[in-house]
């Protein structure tokens, strides 16, 4: 199968938070988008590992997913080490995605900053002939990392989701486990009422960098290129 963009996270809910709409779009666009979660989220703290796979699968079918996987990897036990970068590059060179999304490599969660680690060093390790992997070798073209749980970070570009926005509270609804109304666990977990401002706020905190309503931030390492300067959008004044 090869995918136009794959998203690599954590946790099932972690792509529809952080680059949902961005998902959504891309979708909407025509490329074959799939999500792979390293781990079904059996350590958190609320909803079982089948229950959050039931809403997982129906938060890809809102969202138009052609592919979603899940490596079964231990939920709040992502590490460095090379079984699981080498169970990733296998995917990577099952699904032979152009362009890569994963989750920004520091952060509050071990787990998030750890997937955007190991997953950027399978992305290398695709790529190496004599690795026991099977398939052919496979590089991304593209990685790019989703920063929305470090909002206090600078991103490199902001994604327009005006337009879907709504779908991608639809989808992030789909995971009504992680929502509560007990007022003590308020921080983590939001009630579904709570849900819509705080990730409306943060989408609109997003979008004002660019001029538009919703926007979703990602981080590059490297630097992007402009042929045009007269049509670069985003006003400067
Ligand atoms: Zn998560």
């Amino acid at each position: 199968m090869d995918l136009d963009v794959l998203s690599i996270a954590a946790h099932p809910d972690d792509t529809e938070l952080t680059c949902g709409g961005t998902v959504i779009k891309m979708v909407e666009a025509g490329y074959r988008v799939g999500v792979l979660d390293l781990t079904a989220g059996e350590a958190g703290s609320r909803g079982s590992a089948r229950l959050r796979s039931r809403e997982s699968a129906r938060a890809s079918k809102t969202m138009g997913l052609a592919l979603r996987d899940n490596l079964g990897l231990p939920d709040a036990g992502l590490a460095d080490v090379r079984e699981y970068k080498l169970k990733i590059a296998q995917k990577i060179r099952d699904l032979r995605p152009r362009t890569v999304i994963l989750p920004y490599w520091d952060g509050r969660h071990p787990d998030h900053y750890t997937a955007g680690r190991i997953g950027y060093e399978a992305c290398f390790l695709a790529g190496l002939a004599k690795l026991p992997l099977a398939g052919k070798p496979h590089r991304p073209h593209k990685i790019i990392y989703a920063s929305l749980y470090v909002p206090a970070l600078r991103p490199t570009f902001v994604v327009d989701i005006t337009p879907y926005f709504e779908k991608k509270l639809k989808a992030i609804l789909c995971y009504a486990s992680q929502f509560s109304s007990r007022a003590d666990t308020q921080n983590l977990f939001p009630s579904r009422a709570d849900l819509r401002e705080r990730v409306g706020s943060l989408a609109r905190h997003f979008g004002l960098m660019i001029g538009v309503r919703y926007g979703e931030p990602f981080v590059t390492r490297e630097v992007t290129a402009v042929d045009d300067i007269v049509t670069m959008p985003v006003r400067s004044i």
